[in-house]
């Protein structure tokens, strides 16, 4: 998934933004060039390459990473350099950000090496976490963007094999979403974003 993301092991203390690279590829598949978009748009308009992986690129650039206000995140820059159009992209990004600390690389290690350790207990307990913070800050705002018709859609989706009761006829959208699991909210946000 595209996205801002923060991560001290690759990318020091920078902000930068993940693009996936099929995602973005299809985006400029409207300039119609046929060229790169990395090396014939998003260099040429300022962005800098920090990392390539599997399937993604990590740009830093002016608008997209650098002089933005965090808190009003778009890749509206990145779009209008890789398509010629306007970003119109009015709902705002979280920052992922991957927890580097010695604790979380501590824990890492030893979750890897062995996948199969209490697998129903680990996964219980994620399950049923509530919904963060974060995720209800994030989902106010997408919602606003969504008819109810198609939150309701959505909601339904996210919360199907879950235990979380469905939608009441009277129940108010914040408190059905306040309802939500940490996974149901992840499925939510996902659902409301594509
Ligand atoms: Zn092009």
């Amino acid at each position: 998934m595209s996205g801002f993301t923060r991560d001290s092991r690759y990318y020091g203390d920078r902000l930068v933004y993940e693009a996936l690279l099929s995602k973005w590829s299809r985006y400029h598949a409207r300039c119609r060039c046929g060229n790169n978009w990395i090396t014939q748009h998003a260099e040429p308009a300022g962005f800098t390459v920090v990392r390539r992986g599997s399937g993604f690129v990590a740009l830093t650039g002016p608008g997209l990473t650098e002089d933005v206000d965090e808190s009003r995140l778009t890749a509206n820059a990145l779009w209008e350099a890789v398509t010629g159009e306007k970003g119109t992209q009015a709902w705002f990004e979280p920052v992922r950000t991957i927890d580097r600390s010695e604790k979380a690389e501590a824990a890492r290690k030893t979750a890897a090496p062995r996948p199969n350790r209490q697998p129903q207990a680990r996964t219980t307990t994620t399950k049923n976490e509530p919904i963060t913070d974060k995720q209800l800050r994030y989902l106010t705002t997408l919602i606003t963007k969504a008819s109810k018709d198609r939150f309701n859609a959505e909601f339904a989706a996210a919360i199907k094999g879950t235990t979380v009761k469905p939608r009441g006829p009277q129940e108010r959208t914040m408190q059905a979403v306040k309802r939500l699991t940490k996974p149901a909210a992840r499925k939510l946000i996902t659902g409301l974003l594509t």
